[in-house]
């Protein structure tokens, strides 16, 4: 169960809705600074992989170890503590407080309401939350309110307020769905500070920007595992060919 070599090891993990397996006897391993993208076409079951990560979905067998822990059976709340951060499609930053503000609000502040009481502000965490900004590329826009960021910003706020809680495991799907060219150059660039620190995974659509963030990339196709490798690798898999031509 507990192998340093991987963060997160997935295993036989399958859940079934009305005798339905969304997901479906898969296995699949991540190693610690990894971005790992899981791709496939709609239905394959992806985001049901992270809503079992989550603890949001329950599995029905196998198991999911993080760290040494199994989380199959740990409630929503005690996943999140234990290092696993998501992020889901559509941003949900309060548009009425700043970028400051919503940051603040996400700093951890302990497990007891006693410790969220005694929460001030110090100049700790003013200066994680300007590091936070900076590599979120917001230290400018600091005091604005979020209601005034474009789709892109709202969305590495997001990414930011995540950040802070500095989970060891975190989840992205598809972080650049509705963002320029500009914003998804720059979404890449900061998974690729993300990982330095921590080990992420990510749903995508979008194979540019695929090639730019994988470190490895798994395949699904019917709720199970189709390919799994380099982006290159997975690419040139005529199992992968034939699933995404045939469709
Ligand atoms: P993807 O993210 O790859 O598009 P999903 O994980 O959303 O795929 O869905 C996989 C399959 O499981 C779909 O056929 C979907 O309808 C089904 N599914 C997902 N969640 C549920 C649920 N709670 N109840 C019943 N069916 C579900």
């Amino acid at each position: 169960q507990n192998n340093p070599n991987f963060i997160l090891m997935v295993e036989d993990l399958t859940v079934s809705f009305d005798g339905f397996k969304a997901v479906d006897n898969l296995s699949f391993y991540v190693e610690p600074n990894e971005c790992r993208v899981i791709i496939g076409p709609n239905g394959a079951g992806k985001t049901t992989v992270l809503d079992l990560i989550c603890g949001r979905t329950r599995a029905t067998s196998g198991s999911i170890g993080f760290k040494g822990q199994e989380l199959t059976r740990m409630r929503e709340d005690k996943i999140v503590h234990s290092g696993v951060g998501r992020k889901f499609q559509t941003p949900s930053v309060y548009e009425d407080l700043t970028v400051f503000e919503n940051l603040e609000i996400s700093y951890p502040r302990g497990h007891s309401v006693f410790g969220a009481l005694a929460f001030k502000r110090d100049a700790g965490v003013t200066a994680r939350i300007e590091e936070i900004a900076e590599t979120i590329f917001l230290s400018e826009m600091l005091q604005s309110r979020a209601a005034i960021l474009s789709h892109g910003q709202k969305q590495w706020l997001e990414i930011g307020m995540l950040l802070i809680q500095d989970p060891e495991l975190m989840m992205l799907d598809e972080p650049v769905a509705g963002m320029s060219v500009a914003e998804r150059r720059k979404t890449a660039e900061l998974l690729n500070r993300i990982i330095q620190d921590r080990s992420v995974i990510v749903i995508e659509h979008d194979m540019g920007f695929v090639a730019d963030i994988a470190t490895r990339v798994t395949v699904m196709h019917q709720g199970k595992r189709l390919s799994e490798g380099s982006m290159a690798h997975v690419q040139a898999d005529p199992k992968v060919v034939e699933v995404y031509l045939g469709h």
